[in-house]
């Protein structure tokens, strides 16, 4: 398994009451494919990803990422794992607001390792001729695929995205998505995403539903190819 999650649990103090946010969640995910995070708010869904990308740290379990036992890491490789091995997408995007498109990219993603090339970016999302544009001058859509640019550039293995089409409306999600499919099938990036949009599942591998920090039900699609799966 690419990601193998076993028995992560978590929990936060506020006070004197303990809210247990994740209670026991196993899940696996092979390289290349896509699985999706299905769930209604408050279920603990950002918590597991955000563990799983190396931003927030369990109370006891297990998460293997490519043979990397991140529990066992120290500080300097746990920057170095979230640096190089993951991209994150966000529901707001997450922008610079006074640095342009070009510059939101190459800063934030630490470009002088990035292993692809600029150009080619910016044309597989369809930013060729926005690169000196600020995020204000662009719309919704355009926004997420700076975002998505700025997480791909440095060829991640894993692309983590925590509702990535939240904020857009129907035809820009569609196309968004398909973008996130795109990547998948051309990058061989695995891809883990959250929604709590059902009709998303269909272009998963495997969907887990989450509820109340449990994970409740995993489908897998496997049958079907990312080429034969739903065309967003
Ligand atoms: P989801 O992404 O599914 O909406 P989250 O993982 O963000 O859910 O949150 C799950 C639960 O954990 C919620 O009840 C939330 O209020 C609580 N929670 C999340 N982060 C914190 C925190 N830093 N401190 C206290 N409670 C938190
Ligand atoms: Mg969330």
């Amino acid at each position: 398994m690419f990601i193998a999650v076993e028995d992560l649990k978590k929990n936060y103090y506020t006070g004197k009451s303990k809210t247990e946010v994740l209670k026991g969640v196993s899940l696996g995910l092979e390289k290349g494919q896509t699985g999706v995070i299905l769930g209604p708010s408050g279920s603990g869904k950002s918590t597991l990803m955000n563990i799983i990308g190396g931003v927030d740290l369990a109370d006891s379990g297990s998460i293997c990422v490519d043979g990397l036992e991140l529990a066992a890491l120290n500080d300097d490789q746990l920057t170095d794992y979230r640096r190089d091995s993951v991209g994150f997408i966000f529901q707001f995007y997450n922008l610079v607001p006074n640095l342009t498109v070009m510059e939101n990219i190459e800063v934030v993603s630490n470009i002088s390792k990035a292993p692809l090339d600029m150009n080619e970016v910016l044309k597989a999302v369809g930013l060729e001729t926005k690169k000196k544009k600020f995020p204000r001058e662009l719309s919704g859509g355009e926004q997420q695929r700076v975002a998505i640019a700025r997480a791909i550039v440095k060829n991640p293995k894993l692309l983590l995205c925590d509702e990535p089409t939240g904020a857009l409306d129907y035809e820009t999600s569609r196309s968004v998505l398909s973008l996130l499919q795109k990547i998948n099938r051309d990058l061989g990036t695995t891809i883990l995403m959250i929604t709590h949009n059902a009709a998303i599942g269909e272009m998963a591998n495997v969907v887990y539903k989450v509820r109340s920090g449990e994970i409740v039900e995993t489908i897998r699609n496997e049958e079907t190819t990312a080429a034969e799966r739903i065309e967003w």
